[in-house]
């Protein structure tokens, strides 16, 4: 059976490279993007020629049509803090709006994926994060309009799931990063990427010894395409998924400062809430997608991004380098 999948936030950094994967499908019908370009790019798309795509710009909480459809992929939403601290309501919008918008376009049986995050667990108190952590997230903070948005509509999913039926998939992504990443995303590979080949000074946020567990993009997409459609898999989630080498933002910055000569490390004041360690416990995803490992070690994946970001600069994309935030 031939299906109709639509993906929300289809021209953004991970999305585009999931409908990369979906468009190699052979029982994909037709692919609906519906994006509102507010932090995807359409030159994310613009390789694509395949008469079963389309592209619908609109906000995701707002996309009105009588079309069903067998899968739907809730992708959108900023994940850069700048970005969702700039416009908290619309984030809110984006992903409560949008799960709640999407779950009546979805056909009788069909499935719904979303993508949550690891910044559900907060600033967690134990490391690795196992998904049966609850996590240690203020509600009014800074980045509660990610953090609850995502944890909002997980729960969103689960009662569906529960109440009706409705056959859900939810991951919880771990600081992804790599190629088609905005160069003015805001986030720490990216920025130091831009800045290094831009002002040559990389701003590091309080003293960086706050970790992160950074997955490459395709590492990560891999994943992905198993446990939302490749894969027979009996679960609803959540699921961690990310590469569980852990490594603090100093020593990502340092490492990208020796790659380029002339660069140099400033160190900006810390960020509110900025939490100080991450790190998936990735037992489950081993068992749900067995002989999955995130294999691009951040050596390999900063080469690999560091050279598409070189591109862009070569082909004149818009590669200006953001500053030190102020929040
Ligand atoms: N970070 C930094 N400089 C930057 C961007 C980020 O020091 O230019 C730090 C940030 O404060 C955080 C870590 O890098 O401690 C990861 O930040 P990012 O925005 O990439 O992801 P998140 O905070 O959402 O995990």
């Amino acid at each position: 059976m031939t299906k109709s999948v639509l993906i929300s936030g289809g021209a953004g950094f991970i999305g585009s490279h999931l409908v990369d994967r979906l468009l190699r499908r052979s029982d994909l019908d037709r692919l609906l993007v519906v994006d509102n370009f507010w932090t995807g790019l359409r030159r994310n798309l613009s390789h694509i020629d395949d008469p079963r795509l389309r592209i619908v710009e609109c906000d995701v909480e707002r996309f009105r049509s009588d079309d069903r459809f067998d899968e739907i992929l809730h992708m959108a939403s900023p994940a850069s803090p700048p970005w969702y601290m700039r416009e908290p309501v619309r984030t809110i919008k984006a992903n409560v709006g949008g799960a709640l918008n999407l779950l009546d376009k979805l056909a009788p049986g069909g499935r719904i994926s979303f993508a949550s995050t690891s910044e559900v667990y907060g600033d967690p108190l134990i490391s690795p994060q196992p998904e049966s952590y609850r996590g240690a997230v203020d509600c009014t903070g800074p980045r509660s309009s990610y953090d609850e948005s995502k944890r909002c509509t997980e729960s969103l999913l689960f009662e569906c799931h529960r109440t009706q039926g409705i056959d859900v998939r939810i991951v919880r992504l771990f600081n992804v990063y790599g190629p088609r990443t905005r160069p003015d995303d805001g986030r720490a590979v990216s920025n130091f990427l831009s800045q290094a080949l831009t002002t040559g000074r990389l701003t590091v946020y309080g003293d960086g010894t706050q970790s992160r567990s950074w997955g490459y993009v395709d590492d990560i997409v891999d994943a992905l395409e198993r446990y939302f459609w490749l894969d027979p898999v009996d679960y609803c989630g959540p699921l961690n998924i990310g590469n569980d080498r852990e490594i603090a933002v100093i020593d990502i910055a340092r490492y990208i400062a020796q790659l380029i000569p002339g660069v140099e490390i400033d160190i900006c004041p810390p960020i509110p809430q900025d939490p100080t360690n991450r790190r998936p416990d990735l037992a489950l995803c081993r068992r749900i997608l067995p002989g999955w490992e995130a294999r691009i070690g951040y050596e390999q994946g900063i080469a690999r991004t560091l050279d598409w970001f070189r591109a862009q600069v070569e082909h004149g994309a818009d590669t200006h380098a953001p500053g030190p935030v102020r929040l």
